[in-house]
């Protein structure tokens, strides 16, 4: 399979990628690296391999803008004119951004416009949001009070994302932080940093003021890790593994900033007997199989009443037997490869431990080969997997594999089921299925995960909180609270009538 060439061939084919104070340049090392897509192997950018020295010169360009007031001082609105402005430059430009991320994470080209719509929603949900709130009068219980509180920006925010849903990820930081004012310093993953580059480009076309957004590409540890450190930063904001986000709240406790962060998850999917079987069924296929189950939602763990778990569990292996793995342009590809060879070898691995604790696989469970169909063998493709005769303790139903995996587990009463789905340190997402409204809301108020679907899987919406319970987060994206994270609450009282308190006697 040849891909289709770059994009933009001037800017992701350079090697000048780091984006600081309006320019564009190198890395101060002159380090470069290429990406290659996972599906075929071949070489789709060459990008700057930022270092410390760049992450230090980034954070700088932030601070000076925020500092100077040149975006933290405009009018809100005026602000958010300007995120409806990017959404209107991405939706001309988004077949451009589609191929991009399509080529760094070897997603389905109709996946990477969903994923561009969803993008383009976010900036003009924030664009909306932005200046809607200007804060609240508060009752001093004194008439000679005015006591309000404003919402201020918080400051320069580190954005640390990851390679799943790459520009997505970035989005839902982005337009919170440009909304509410703040200045930017983006880290995305190192596998997939096109659509950043591209979107800088698109910042920078709009007149964003120099500083106000800066990207680094290059590795976690080295143009990463001095974004949580930085006294200069006022905010990380992380999106990715629970290993990972304990070293960045680690490393930002030494400032004491502002921590967000949106982890893993191991997202029970629980099946009551009287669920309408096949919605549950396909849904269930969805729930696990999209995106090769790259998704932190991904309803890995399978929680189904013990009277049907069979039939259930027959049908979905036979759904799941015939899901066909392809490349970004396959048009009768349903779900593509895995990010990486190191990505495909960890999600084995997963498999090879349940099955050493006593699950038993029932389809998939090894790495694609060209006999399960041309192409595959060029690039990172794992056949989608279903797993049995797990029980809670094994590593299999706790560990998130963020592969095309389920396991399943059986249950008899739903407080056995609400015990099973919650018995994770995770809590990012879940959902229940029931024709039973009442027991589907009961079940639903005792799941402890952030999002719950009822009758359905994985949509999710803009205006809505998003975020985890446990150790899958802490805070919230998307939604008013999603703006509020970068933002500070500043109460601002005032004496209208001043007068000596006598508290200490004048002598
Ligand atoms: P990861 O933790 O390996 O990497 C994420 C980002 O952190 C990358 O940009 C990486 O370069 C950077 N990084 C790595 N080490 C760092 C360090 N020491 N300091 C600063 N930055 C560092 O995660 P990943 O493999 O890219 O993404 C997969 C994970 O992301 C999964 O666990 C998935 O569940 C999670 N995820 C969560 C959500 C959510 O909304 N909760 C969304 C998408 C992905």
């Amino acid at each position: 399979m040849t891909l289709p060439s770059s994009p933009n061939p001037d800017l992701l084919l350079a090697g000048t990628s780091i984006f600081i104070d309006g320019r564009f340049a190198p890395a101060v090392s002159g380090e470069t690296r290429e990406v290659h897509c996972p599906a075929t192997g071949e070489q789709v950018a060459l990008v700057s391999e930022a270092g410390e020295a760049d992450s230090l010169r980034a954070i700088a360009a932030a601070r000076k803008a925020f500092d100077s007031g040149v975006w933290s001082s405009v009018q809100a609105p005026q602000r958010g004119s300007f995120l409806l402005q990017v959404a209107a430059k991405l939706t001309e430009r988004k077949e451009e951004f589609a191929l991009a991320e399509t080529l760094d994470t070897g997603k389905r080209i109709i996946e990477s416009r969903i994923d561009m719509d969803d993008i383009i929603a976010c900036f003009e949900y924030f664009g909306k949001l932005a200046g809607q709130d200007a804060g609240r009068l508060v009752d001093a219980g004194d008439a000679n009070v005015l006591s309000r509180i404003a919402y201020e920006p918080v400051g320069v925010a580190a954005m640390i994302t990851p390679w799943n849903y790459p520009l997505l990820q970035a989005a839902w930081k982005i337009a919170p932080a440009l909304a509410a004012g703040c200045s930017f310093v983006l880290k995305p993953a190192e596998l997939t940093p096109s659509t950043a580059i591209l979107m800088m480009d698109v910042l920078r076309e709009l007149g964003l003021p120099d500083g106000v957004a800066n990207l680094v590409t290059g590795a976690g540890a080295k143009a990463g890790a001095v974004l949580s450190e930085h006294p200069d930063v006022d905010l990380v904001s992380f999106t990715g593994g629970l290993i990972t986000g304990r070293k960045i709240a680690a490393a930002a406790a030494g400032t004491v900033k502002k921590v967000a962060l949106e982890l893993g998850g191991k997202n029970p999917n629980v099946i009551f007997a009287d669920a309408d079987f096949d919605a549950a069924v396909d849904n269930a296929l969805n729930a696990a199989f999209v995106h090769s189950g790259q998704v932190c939602s991904a309803g890995a763990r399978l929680v189904v009443e013990e009277s049907i778990a069979e039939k259930f569990v027959d049908a979905l292996v036979s759904r799941a037997e015939k899901i066909t793995l392809g490349g970004p342009f396959d048009e009768n590809a349903e779900t593509g490869a895995l990010i990486s060879a190191a990505h495909l070898a960890k999600v084995d691995a997963y498999v090879q431990a349940g099955i050493a604790e006593g699950a038993r696989v029932r389809c998939g469970g090894r790495p694609a080969t060209e006999d399960d169909g041309a192409g595959l063998g060029a690039g990172h493709f794992y056949l989608p997997t279903v797993i049995d005769q797990v029980t809670s303790g094994m590593s299999v139903a706790q560990d998130e594999a963020f592969g095309p995996t389920v396991t399943v587990e059986t249950f008899r009463t739903e407080d056995e089921a609400v015990a099973i789905a919650n018995d994770t340190v995770y809590g990012l997402a879940g959902a229940v299925w029931s024709q039973d409204a009442g027991r589907a809301q009961r079940v639903a108020g005792r799941l402890r995960h952030g999002t719950i679907w009822i009758n359905d899987y994985h949509p999710y919406l803009p205006q809505a909180e998003w975020g985890g319970f446990g150790q899958s987060g802490v805070g919230r994206e998307l939604g008013p609270t999603g703006l509020g994270e970068y933002q500070e609450a500043k109460h601002i009282y005032q004496n209208l009538d001043p007068q000596v308190t006598g508290w200490f006697a004048e002598k």
